[in-house]
C-alpha cells in the first residue's frame, strides 16, 4: 500500500513539480501589478526551491529502488506482487514480472514499459 503510493508520487513527481512550479508563475503574474517585491521573492524561492525539489525527488526515487530492490531479492514482483520473476538480460540483472509485464533493472529502478506504434493499415 505504502510502496504502492510512492510509486505513484515517484512517477508523477515531474507532473506535480511542474503544476507548483506553474501556479507559482500564476501568481507572480499576478503579484507583478499587485506587490513587485512579491514577484521578485517569488522569484528567488524558485529558483531555490528546484535545488530542494531535486533533493526531494533523489530520496523518492532512492527509497523506491531500494524498496523494490528488497522485494526483487525475496522473488517478488514489486508492481504486483507476483513470484513470478524471470531475467530479460542474463548477467545484467534486468528483471521481468510474467504476470504483469513490468521490467526492473538490478538497482531495482522501474523500467517504463516501450509503446510500439501501430503499424499502419496499407489499403
Ligand atoms: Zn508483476
Amino acid at each position: 500500500m505504502l510502496l504502492k503510493l510512492l510509486r505513484q508520487l515517484t512517477r508523477a513527481y515531474g507532473y506535480a513539480v511542474f503544476g507548483i512550479y506553474l501556479a507559482a508563475f500564476g501568481i507572480a503574474f499576478l503579484f507583478v501589478f499587485i506587490f513587485p517585491p512579491a514577484t521578485l521573492a517569488l522569484l528567488f524561492i524558485s529558483i531555490f526551491g528546484l535545488l530542494f525539489f531535486n533533493a526531494l525527488g533523489f530520496v523518492l526515487r532512492t527509497v523506491e529502488r531500494r524498496w523494490n530492490r528488497a522485494r526483487l531479492g525475496k522473488g517478488l514482483c514489486p508492481e504486483c506482487g507476483a513470484a513470478a520473476l524471470s531475467s530479460v538480460v542474463v548477467g545484467a540483472g534486468e528483471m521481468r514480472c510474467g504476470a504483469c509485464d513490468a521490467r526492473h533493472d538490478a538497482q531495482g529502478t522501474w523500467i517504463k514499459p516501450v509503446v510500439h506504434e501501430p503499424e499502419p493499415v496499407q489499403a
